[in-house]
C-alpha cells in the first residue's frame, strides 16, 4: 500500500462520458467495489467528464455524484471531443496517481489494481496496450491502423506503440507536466508519450462496448490520424520541398544537356530534339523551383508552429520515488 504523507493514496480516476447513459452506472458499480475491497486504502477521486451528452448520461452521473462524496463531475458546455473531455479531467484531477478509462466498458476495471501495483513500484506512466483480437475489428480497421502506425514510427520522433489504449496510469508528476500543453489539436496519448517518461505495458483484452456504439467515426478516425501525424511531425509539410529538389535535378542537367547537344554542337547525334520537349523540360524545372520555395516556407511555417504550440522546453527526469 502506498501513502502520501501519512494519508493513503489518492487516486483520481477519469472518465470521458458521451452518451453512455447505460454504461456509467455499471462502471462506477465496479469502481466502487474495487475501491471497497482490493483498492480499499486508497482513496478514490472519481472525475466524470460529460462531454456534451444528449442522451440522460449527465442526469446518471449526477444522480452518482449525490450519493457517493468520491464521486465528481465535470460539464462541458458542449460536444469537444474526447481528446478534450479527457484533458479537462486531468486539469480536474487531484489524485498522486490519475488513471484515464474509457466509460464503454472497454477498458477492464480490474486491471486497475495491476496499473496501481506498478506506480506503487515506481512506475510514472503505466499504458494498457490492446491485445489485437481476431474478428473483433474489420480487415479494414486493422489494416489502416497498422499503416498508421508504420507512418508514425518512420516519421515521428516519439515512439509509439502499436494499440496503445488511452487506458493508463499517470503519475502526480506527469499530469502536471501534461497540464501545461497548451496546444487545441491535441492527441491526449501523444502529448503523454511525448513528455518522455518511460512507461510500462501492461496487456489487455478489450472487452465489447456495453452498450451504445463507438462513437468515433471511419471520417473522425481519419481526421485524427492525420491530426496526429501532423501535430507530431514536420514531413509532410516538407514533401513538396523535396519533391522539388528531385524535379530540379533531374531537369536540370537533362535541360543543360539539351541545350548543349542542341544548340552548341550542333545535334552531332541526331537527337533531333523537339521544341515541346524543350519547352516540357524547361516547365518541368520552373514546377521544381516552385516547389522547392514551397519546401522553405514550409520550414518557416513549421518554425511558427513551433512558437505557436509552445510545448515546454523540456521536461525533466524525476528521481526515483521513496516507497
Ligand atoms: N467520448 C467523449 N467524447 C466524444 C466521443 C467519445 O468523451 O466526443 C468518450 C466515450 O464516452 C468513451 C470514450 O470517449 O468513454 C471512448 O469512446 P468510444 O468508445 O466511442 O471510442 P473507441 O472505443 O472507438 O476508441
Ligand atoms: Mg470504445
Amino acid at each position: 500500500m502506498k501513502t502520501v504523507g501519512d494519508k493513503p493514496a489518492l487516486i483520481s480516476v477519469v472518465v470521458p462520458v458521451y452518451n453512455e447513459a447505460k454504461n456509467v452506472t455499471a462502471l462506477y458499480k465496479q469502481l466502487r467495489k474495487l475501491f471497497d475491497t482490493d483498492l480499499a486504502h486508497y482513496r478514490l477521486d472519481l472525475v466524470f467528464v460529460d462531454d456534451g451528452s444528449s442522451d440522460g448520461s449527465l442526469a446518471e452521473i449526477m444522480r452518482i455524484e449525490k450519493q457517493d462524496s468520491e464521486v465528481r463531475t465535470i460539464r462541458l458546455a458542449r460536444n469537444f471531443g474526447k481528446e478534450i473531455a479527457t484533458t479537462a479531467g486531468l486539469h480536474h484531477a487531484k489524485g498522486d496517481a490519475a488513471i484515464m478509462i474509457d466509460a464503454d466498458l472497454q477498458h477492464p476495471v480490474s486491471l486497475i489494481s495491476r496499473f496501481i501495483r506498478e506506480w506503487d513500484g515506481g512506475a510514472d506512466v503505466v499504458i494498457g496496450v490492446k491485445k489485437p483480437s481476431k474478428g473483433a475489428a474489420g480487415w479494414f480497421k486493422r489494416v489502416t491502423s497498422r499503416a498508421f502506425y508504420a507512418v508514425m514510427a518512420l516519421i515521428s520522433h516519439t515512439e509509439i506503440r502499436a494499440n496503445a489504449t488511452d487506458f493508463r496510469l499517470l503519475d502526480r508528476a506527469v499530469v502536471t507536466e501534461f497540464n501545461r500543453f497548451t496546444e487545441r489539436n491535441r492527441l491526449t496519448r501523444g502529448l503523454i508519450d511525448w513528455l518522455g517518461f518511460e512507461p510500462v505495458y501492461i496487456e489487455f483484452r478489450p472487452a465489447k462496448r456495453k452498450y451504445g456504439k463507438a462513437t468515433y467515426s471511419t471520417l473522425q478516425l481519419i481526421r485524427l490520424s492525420v491530426n496526429s501525424i501532423v501535430s507530431m511531425s514536420y514531413f509532410p509539410l516538407k514533401i513538396a520541398g523535396w519533391l522539388g529538389v528531385l524535379i530540379v535535378l533531374v531537369t536540370g542537367p537533362v535541360g543543360v544537356f539539351i541545350m548543349v547537344e542542341k544548340y552548341w554542337l550542333g545535334d552531332p547525334w541526331g537527337f533531333n530534339i523537339t521544341g515541346t520537349a524543350h519547352l516540357t523540360v524547361i516547365l518541368l524545372f520552373m514546377i521544381g523551383v516552385v516547389l522547392i520555395c514551397l519546401g522553405l516556407i514550409a520550414v518557416y511555417i513549421a518554425n511558427i508552429h513551433d512558437e505557436v504550440v509552445s510545448r515546454p522546453l523540456y521536461v525533466e527526469r524525476r528521481r526515483p520515488r521513496r516507497r
